[in-house]
Formats: structure tokens, sequence, C-alpha cells
């Protein structure tokens, strides 16, 4: 269709050719009056892909999905789910496309994906579409996760379609563009093994190793080490998420991947004032999915991966259990060491340090303080050197944070370390709402001004005050995220 971009942009099918019984071709839905809201300058030229280009009303088209460069075959993706603990037999990509695979300038696959492109065969009851603030809002949260160093699928593009879309309101629609390593899930593995086309199942375990754990093939029993492979990475995700108080807010099944990147922002939100309890998606009544409860929601997950696997693991049956079962239980203490060292880092202490109970007693005194988390860490790191004052005003119980902190001290923190690891500026809900209700005006100025401060999250600007700040106590106490995305 678009000539003109053909030869710049090259987008493989190979997991269309490799999984045909997932891929579901289909294509985009016209977008009446595009425009371009943000691109990823960056990203895109980390893809091979030109900006210019991508300006352009052909570079515009590829963005939401309606000019297909010459030997692309768009798919939606078939995956089931368990949501909310409920099983989902056939959820699959309901408003989403896979344009296609690119290399990137490391020569890294790279999966190109558009959300809001129009309804597919999954769409159930959907619209298929999508509106701008919650595209931005991924937009601006993974790309802030991303230079916080945390694996996630990043944003490419918002474009405008110009097509209203209705939710509790009449809303402006628009299409994500984003990449991710592969866009494999738990949920992929639930729907193949559904199937009982235990063919299938092995070409996309195959598929899941040479993408993302190519060392499983080593393995004497590939099928299990890839099992452990995820294991390893969602162990490591989910204490990164929880070092930095990212609640994901709807960890269904369908959206935890197989690489260990963090996919699908929807109801997420950063936590302000620490605690373990603390929801904000207004679907998650149960608090199933609340901070605390994150690494036992992964592990969860994890035992489905499990039993979508048992078939390739081993012919029998018991014995397939019982290696799965054994791999599982590995998972509590991987997460349990990659949380006590990011602790440490956090804290600016050395790696042989004993922190056990110095960690517990910190995260009563901030649950009992209602303590801002990232303040907290950045006015810990003046206390390391010397100037504890900063950090005291944010405790009534001044007794107990003395103490806490005379014993830290003990154990010679670094300031300069901790600078390293604890962020200054996080995308706070109600500087990302702000944003966004500006942009729905028609004013993208302070997203990319937001984004301008979230890309280099470690380093304090003296005018950004505003950006470090919690939100305002009539805002944190209602704050609310929505599944209406
Ligand atoms: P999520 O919880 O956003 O990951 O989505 C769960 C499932 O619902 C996936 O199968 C999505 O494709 C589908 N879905 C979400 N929103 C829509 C929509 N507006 N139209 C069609 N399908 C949707
Ligand atoms: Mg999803």
């Amino acid at each position: 269709m678009s000539e003109l971009l053909a030869p710049a942009v090259r987008l493989d099918d190979r997991f269309a050719r490799a999984l045909p019984e997932l891929a579901l071709p289909w294509q985009a839905e016209e977008a009446p009056e595009p425009d371009l809201l943000l691109l990823n300058e960056p990203l895109a030229a980390e893809l091979g892909l030109d900006p210019a280009a991508l300006r352009t009303p052909e570079g515009v088209g590829l963005l939401v999905g309606t000019a297909v460069p010459d030997g692309a075959r768009p798919v939606a993706q078939a995956y089931s789910g368990h949501q909310f603990g409920g099983y989902s037999p056939r959820l699959g990509d309901g408003r989403a496309l896979l344009l296609g695979e690119l290399v990137d300038g490391h020569g890294a696959v790279r999966d190109l994906h558009l959300k809001g492109s129009g309804r597919t065969p999954f769409a159930r009851g959907g619209d298929g579409l999508a509106a701008v603030g919650p595209m931005l809002r991924e937009y601006v949260v993974s790309e802030a996760m991303h230079a916080l160093g945390i694996p996630t699928t990043r944003a490419l593009a918002v474009v405008a379609t110009g097509r209203q879309v209705r939710r509790e309101t009449l809303l402006p629609g628009a299409v994500l563009a984003r990449v991710a390593s592969s866009h494999l899930r738990v949920g992929s593995f639930q729907y193949a093994r559904a199937t009982d086309d235990v063919d299938l199942l092995r070409r996309l375990a195959d598929l899941a190793i040479e993408r993302h754990h190519p060392h499983a093939a080593q393995a004497e029993n590939r099928y299990l080490a890839l099992f452990e492979a995820v294991l390893e990475v969602q162990a490591s995700l989910v204490a990164q998420w929880m070092l930095v108080g990212f609640i994901h807010g709807v960890m269904n099944t369908d959206n935890m991947t197989i690489s260990g990147e963090t996919i699908d922002y929807g109801p997420c939100a950063f936590l302000e004032a620490y605690d373990p309890d603390t929801v904000y998606s207004s679907i998650d009544e149960g608090g199933r999915y609340r901070l605390g409860n994150q690494p036992l929601a992964a592990e969860w997950n994890l035992a489905r991966l499990a039993e979508a696997l048992l078939p390739l693991i081993a012919e029998d049956t018991d014995r397939a259990v019982a290696l799965a079962v054994e791999t599982l239980k590995t998972f509590r203490p991987r997460y349990d060491a990659a949380l006590a060292d990011g602790m440490r880092a956090k804290l600016g202490l050395p790696a042989d340090a004993d922190t056990a109970g110095l960690v517990d007693d910190l995260l009563e005194l901030l649950r009992a303080g209602h303590v801002d988390w990232t303040s907290f860490f950045r006015r810990l790191a003046d206390a390391a050197r010397g100037d504890a004052e900063p950090v005291r005003l944010l405790f009534l119980d001044l007794a107990g944070i003395d103490g806490w902190l005379e014993r830290w001290r003990a154990l010679g923190p670094d300031g300069t370390a901790m600078d390293r690891v604890n962020p200054v500026y996080i995308p706070r809900n109600h500087l990302v709402e702000e944003a966004l209700d500006a942009a729905a005006a028609g004013d993208t100025t302070l997203v990319e001004e937001l984004l301008a401060v979230l890309a280099a999250p470690f380093d304090e600007r003296p005018d950004h005050e505003r950006y470090a700040a919690p939100a305002p106590q009539d805002f944190g106490a209602t704050f609310r995220t929505f599944c209406g995305t």
C-alpha cells in the first residue's frame, strides 16, 4: 500500500509463520484524521526507523496500521488468560495488532505492535478502540519505567485517530504504537495448551526459547529450563517493581510476559505513602493485585504457566508435576534475594550487610507514618552525608526514626551510591493526570515536559521541585485508576 515507506521499514512475519494457529491475519481500521501526538525519536532511531519519515503521512499511516509495508502481514494474536483468577479461554488481541518484527541496531528482534487499531475477531463486546488519555498514559509510564532501568515494552508513538470513542463520555480516539521484545505471554501458553496440540505448544516454547531464553536450549530438559528462566526474569521484575513502588494493577496471566518485560499499562500507578495494601485500580475490589500481593500474584501466574508446559516437561504427568513444582518453589527465594539486594542498594549498604531486621523495621516505620516512598530514600542519602533533618521531617515518630537511623548509619551507608538507584522523579499520579488532561484539551506541552523530566529520573534538577513532590493530600486520598482504557 505504501511504496514510499516500504524500502525503509522491513517488517518480518516470523511469529505468524511459526505459529499460524495463534496469528489471525487482520487489518487496522481507517483513521479519519490521523494526528501524530507523540513520537519517540530516540527509540525510532534505535529501531533503524527514520523519525522524519515517520512524521510523513505514510509514516503516520504505518503508526496507525493503515499503510502496511510490502511483505508485512499484521495479525491479531490469540491467547487465553486468567483475569482476576477466572479463566477466559479466548481473549486475544481484541483491539491490537502485531504489525510485524524488526531487527534493531543491536541485532535484536523487536515486535512492532498497535493498540487501539479497531475491532478484531477477538473483540467480544469491545469496540476495538482506545482513547487518547490512556494511550498517552501508557506512553508516559512505560517510558518512565524504561528510564528507571526496569524491563518494559516501549512506546514509539501515539496518534490521535480523529475518531470518537464512547466510554463514560465521548473521548478522542488514539492508537499507541508499542515495541516489545515479544508479546508472548503466559496466556499464549495457556491457549496453546488448551488446543491439546502438543506440536503447537512445542513450537511456541521453541520460539520463546529462541527469542528470550536461548541458554535453555542447552539444558537437559529445555522446557523445564524455559520455565525456570521465565520464573527468574519475573522474580527479578516484580522485585524491581516493589523497589520503585510500582503497582501494575492488572496482573492477569495474559498480562505477564515470557520475556520478563512489564506489559499493559492499564490501571497501574506508582505508590506515594508506603502501604503494602495500596490499590489504585477501580476494578480491583478484592485487592488481588495490591502492592504487597504482587509477588504472590506472579507466583500464581507462574503456576499457570507450569500447568500449560506440563506435556513438554515430561511424558509422565506425575513426573512433570514433580519437576514443575520443584522449580516453582524456587520463585520465592529468588524474589526474596532480588528484593533484599535491591533494598541493600537503596539503603546504600554493602552487599554483605545484614539488613533483614533493619528493612522490616523501616517498612513498619514508613507504613505507620504514611511516609512517601520515593522522597524517603532520596532524603535518606542526605542523612548518609550527615544531614538527617530532611528525612526526619517526614516522620512524626522522631524517636522511632532516630533509633533506626542510628542502626543504619553504623553500617556505613554510601549516599552517592544511593542517589544512583533511588529516583527523584517518578510518574506521580497527580502529574500524569494533569498532563493528560491538558493533552485531552489539545495541549501536549505538559506531557512532553513530564517525559523530559522522567527520562532522567536520578538526576535532581533544582528548578523541578514540583515534579519531585508528593500529591496534595486531597488528590492522593481519592485517586483511582480506571480500566475503561
Ligand atoms: P487488558 O486487560 O487491557 O489486557 O485486556 C484484556 C482483554 O480485553 C484483551 O483480550 C483485550 O484485547 C480486550 N480488550 C480490552 N479493551 C478492549 C476494547 N476496547 N475492544 C476490544 N477488546 C478489548
Ligand atoms: Mg492485556
